[in-house]
């Protein structure tokens, strides 16, 4: 897996915390917000294309649903209720979409995903 500026395993634990339901629309602005809020991104002085290739990734494995887009905000849905899963690799628990695929782990990039 390639190194994102921002990491997967934060971007799930957003989404599953606070829109984890297939009825709630949320845009990367909101996510956005939620990372600023974090110690670690706080300096980094994040912009929504910062973690654009996250997003795009969790489009392609089908755990993000597109709804609409407005310059540099786009909106999303999760595609399906989430399970929480443990990688058998890192021991990191983190949330995939039922029938996303593959579900790799968003700490190390393991598939050996339980
Ligand atoms: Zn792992």
């Amino acid at each position: 897996m390639s190194v994102t500026k921002v990491s997967r395993q934060d971007i799930r634990k957003i989404i599953s915390d606070n829109f984890n339901d297939t009825d709630i629309r949320f845009s990367n602005d909101e996510l956005l917000g939620y990372l600023n809020e974090m110690d670690r991104y706080k300096p980094m002085n994040l912009d929504v294309l910062d973690f654009e290739d996250v997003l795009l990734e969790m489009e392609e494995s089908g755990f993000l649903r597109p709804i609409a887009q407005n310059f540099n905000t786009r909106y999303y849905k999760i595609m399906t209720d989430l399970v929480e899963k443990t990688c058998k690799a890192c021991n990191t628990t983190s949330f995939f979409a039922e029938a996303e695929e593959p579900k790799n782990c968003p700490q190390c990039g393991s598939v050996e995903v339980g």
